[in-house]
């Protein structure tokens, strides 16, 4: 790495050599994958169904045209929102909507009515990919919108035909539940939405979900261009070491930007096969590692933990894999060297990478080979990073702490309609704010320490505070509430709600149950929100001048607290 001493920028030597101008993402990824036409590109590891590259080029063109021509999505900007876990229908719906020049919004499966009617309320789709078990969220998050919602057609992967559903879901005046079945298949037709010809490698073409720095979930604004030259980044000589038909293990979710262009986008690009697997089941995943004898294996601190300390995770398991890549939360050293001392002849290579959504995702990577652990690599090729310090706003040298900053043609280019949070999260000269504490040692190898940001990391998937906190003050009993993100030996972190009762009308506080507060926040989110580091009733919580909750210091203090109690 370069490290300019009059800037403190760092950047990586290995030039990315990126087009000038990049195509449509999905013509970008096919014009490559052209020659690689009847090699699996994916293989459902549960029912063994398989598609090849010159399929998912075609079905996907297919669904595109069908999409236009039953006026689901009509003109440039119109977005459809994929609710499925990893599967074949994901991969053909998320390609063909952008190759019909439309826009995808990607959502966690397993997010309950609460959290779509968010997520639709923001990104407006005109239609949603569902499966038959999350149609009854769906059609209950778009009954909550209203005079709001703007969906009108719900495409069901795995139906054969409307008829099938109405006797058993309540299907909300306005809207179509369409079968899989009607765009499934191949067609000569290759209609596009209208205002597709005036395409920018800037444009919006997906827009997944970050609460950012702070607040609530807002939509990020990523163009073919950031995607793309992500994947070409990812690609350069001495970053991934990846070859042609590598077998990759699609078990990280596609919704989230790590599991769709880390690993959906870069193994197809490279002609790769994906194997897919829809959740993390122990067993299901060992056999899957047996039988399918992947080469690249792209996870999240929990699995690693797991292949590290899992007495079932055996040398065979991991026999065939090339490269061990973790990201999405920082993976502790101590589990990165049990792994090595637990297989000693492991032939894969670790790679820690780091990244975030805003960034699509990947900005620092471990080098292949590097044996460099703890911290989470340099800059990639065509990145510049450097550590901003929050008060100057100066650039710091090497071996110093502060906010790691990050620029690059993979940066997001706004926060969808929300110019407030995209001015607090990028600098004019298009710095990306991480809100993530670090520094760069005198080689110019990044290490993350701490997060200014409130986001909490479960499992490598985000929850936000913002959202928990919510639901806490709309409970009868409390006045006042804040959740912070704790140390968690399964789950990396989890959150921990600190709840202020009301008083009551003989001026004392109202007793307050912490379970029946954790069951409260349970019926509005997903499992991987609930409050798993618990709930305390507090008298107040620690404020600044402006009112503005210390969350640093409320965790700082629970931490100190357990400290002494050991
Ligand atoms: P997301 O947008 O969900 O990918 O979350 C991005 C955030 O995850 C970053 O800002 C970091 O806080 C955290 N993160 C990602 N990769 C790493 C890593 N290798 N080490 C530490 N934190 C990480």
């Amino acid at each position: 790495y370069a490290i300019n001493p009059k800037s403190n920028v760092v950047s990586c030597k290995v030039p990315a050599n990126l087009p000038k101008n990049f195509p449509r993402f999905t013509d970008f990824l096919f014009e490559k994958t052209e020659r690689f036409s009847d090699r699996d590109v994916l293989v459902c590891s549960q029912s063994g169904r398989k598609l090849s590259h010159s399929q998912l080029r075609h079905e996907a063109r297919a669904f595109g045209s069908r999409l236009v021509e039953r006026e689901i999505l009509k003109n440039k900007n119109d977005s459809l929102s994929i609710v499925c876990p990893n599967s074949i229908e994901f991969a053909i719906s998320f390609f063909g909507t952008i190759a019909a020049g439309g826009v995808i919004s990607p959502t966690n499966p397993v997010y309950v009515k609460d959290e779509l009617a968010h997520n639709f309320h923001l990104a407006e789709p005109k239609g949603v990919v569902t499966t038959s078990a999350q149609l009854d969220a769906v059609l209950e998050a778009i009954d909550l919108l209203g005079s709001k919602n703007t969906i009108g057609s719900v495409i069901v992967t795995d139906i054969a035909t409307e008829r099938d559903l109405k006797h058993k879901f309540r299907i909300p005046q306005g809207v179509k539940i369409l079968p899989w079945g009607e765009f499934n298949g191949q067609t000569s037709s290759n209609a596009m939405v209208k205002g597709a010809d005036s395409f920018s490698q800037d444009d919006l073409v997906v827009l997944p979900f970050s609460s950012g720095t702070t607040g609530l979930a807002k939509g990020v604004h990523l163009s073919h261009k950031s995607l793309a030259a992500n994947i070409l980044q990812m690609s350069c000589p001495g970053m991934s070491n990846i070859q042609e038909h590598e077998i990759l293990v699609g078990l990280l979710p596609f919704f989230h930007i790590y599991g769709m262009n880390a690993i959906l986008g870069f193994g197809i690009y490279h002609g790769g096969t994906n194997i897919l697997l829809e959740k993390f089941e122990p067993s299901a995943l060992l056999n899957l590692l047996l039988k399918y004898e992947p080469t690249l294996f792209h996870l999240v601190p929990p699995i690693l933990n797991f292949l590290a300390r899992s007495p079932d995770v055996k040398e065979e398991h991991l026999a065939s894999l090339k490269t061990i890549t973790c990201g999405a939360a920082p993976a502790p050293v101590t589990v990165i060297n049990e792994l090595i001392k637990k297989f000693p002849g492991m032939t894969a290579s670790f790679q820690e990478g780091y990244g975030m959504t805003e960034a699509s995702p990947v900005t620092h990577w471990i080098p292949y080979g590097c044996k460099n652990f703890g911290s989470c690599g340099g800059p990639l090729p065509d990145t510049r990073s450097a550590i901003r310090d929050v008060s100057t706003d100066k650039f710091l040298g090497s071996n110093k702490n502060g906010e790691i900053v990050v620029q690059g043609p993979q940066v997001m280019i706004c926060y969808h309609k929300n110019p407030s949070a995209t001015a607090d999260t990028l600098t004019e000269d298009r710095w990306l704010k991480t809100g993530d504490i670090g520094y760069y040692d005198d080689k110019g190898f990044f290490y993350v320490v701490d997060r200014v940001k409130e986001l909490i990391k479960v499992k490598g998937l985000q929850v936000a505070p913002a959202e928990l906190e919510d639901i806490l003050h709309k409970h009868p009993s409390l006045s006042d509430a804040a959740v912070v993100g704790i140390p968690h030996d399964k789950l990396g972190e989890a959150p921990r709600a600190f709840v202020v009762p009301k008083m009551g009308s003989d001026g004392k506080p109202v007793d307050v149950d912490p379970v029946n507060v954790q069951k409260m926040v349970e019926e509005h989110v997903s499992e991987h929100k609930y409050l798993a580091g618990g709930v305390e009733v507090v008298e107040s919580l620690p404020k600044s001048l402006t009112g503005k909750i210390l969350r640093r210091q409320l965790k700082a203090d629970y931490l100190k607290k357990l400290e002494g109690k050991d």
